[in-house]
């Protein structure tokens, strides 16, 4: 099937993309990798009216160290979050994920933004930013917020961001101490979206953040790490399962915990990076 007919526009600026989608409103949806939008136009479950083209946009891209922060443009791709020694040094959960994420050609032009903007609850980059206890920072004509991972996600495919608004970057806060993580995802095959997945961040003083993706409609920030039977009451009580199209509520139940076993058990806890 070929994508129905749309206007294209290109903006070269911020304020430019803000205009075009306060004078197109709902017709207008923006295009950054086009990973997930033009498979979505080509089966015409997307249909939008006029695409803004917003992958060329100087504003949206690098990877920055801040004082208390590593920063993530919104037009940040997979592989070039994979290659970055900021990465690989303040935030390795996301080089431990990343290679998880279909194929090099998938990955040289999806964004970090146009993940989480997508809200696939399978997707691996929305539950690790939750593990890492990232915020979202939402731009729009009037000014800028702040959004953390927790109240970003909303549900399938579904975010907290309005309309005018625009995914500007990713603020993926640095540890006041030693921070170790653990990634593991069960896919049918090696790049296929996941069955289930889960994503661990620990640190020194004992806290830790322990996620699962693709077992609900949002990734879930599961209560208790890094204590093993606290995270498996976690999972009985606080996890409402969804099926998909890889697998049903009662497989999903059971990779949880066996992936929480996986993550969380006295040994792996000593081999996390
Ligand atoms: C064969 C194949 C396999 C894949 N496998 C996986 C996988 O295993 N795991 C996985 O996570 N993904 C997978 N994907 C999806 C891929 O990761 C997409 O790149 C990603 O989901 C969207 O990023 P994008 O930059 O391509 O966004 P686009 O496709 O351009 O946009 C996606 C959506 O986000 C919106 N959007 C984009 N950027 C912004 C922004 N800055 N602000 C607000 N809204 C924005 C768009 O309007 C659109 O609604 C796969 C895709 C393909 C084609």
């Amino acid at each position: 099937m070929r994508a129905a007919p749309f206007a294209y526009l290109r903006p070269n600026s911020l304020e430019e993309v803000f205009a075009a989608l306060a004078q197109f409103g709902d017709e207008a949806q923006l295009l950054a990798g086009g990973q997930s939008l033009m498979p979505a136009m080509a089966l015409r479950m997307a249909r939008p009216g006029v695409l803004v083209d917003i992958s060329r946009l100087g504003e949206l891209r690098g990877i920055a160290l801040e004082a208390d922060a590593l920063v993530f443009g919104a037009g940040t791709t997979y592989s070039q979050a994979l290659r970055s020694p900021l990465v690989a040094e303040h935030a390795p959960l996301l080089a431990l994920a990343i290679p998880h994420i279909a194929h090099e050609a998938v990955r040289s032009r999806g964004t970090l933004g146009g993940s989480l903007a997508n809200a696939d609850p399978a997707s691996e980059m929305p539950a690790c930013m939750l593990a890492l206890g990232a915020q979202v920072v939402l731009r729009s004509a009037e000014g800028e917020r702040a959004v953390p991972m927790e109240e970003f996600a909303l549900g399938t495919y579904t975010t907290a961001i309005e309309p005018g608004e625009i995914l500007a970057a990713i603020r993926v806060p640095l540890p006041e101490t030693a921070r170790r993580t653990r990634f593991r995802e069960i896919a049918r095959r090696s790049g296929d979206y996941a069955m289930a997945g889960a994503a661990l961040v620990s640190d020194e003083a004992g806290e830790a953040r322990f996620v699962l993706f693709a077992v609900s409609d949002r990734p879930i920030l599961v209560s208790g790490a890094p204590n093993l039977d606290a995270v498996l009451a976690g999972i009985d009580t606080e996890v409402e399962f969804f099926p998909d199209n890889h697998a049903g509520i009662a497989t999903k139940r059971h990779l949880a915990g066996v992936l929480a076993r996986d993550l969380l058990s006295r040994s792996a806890l000593k081999e996390a990076a």
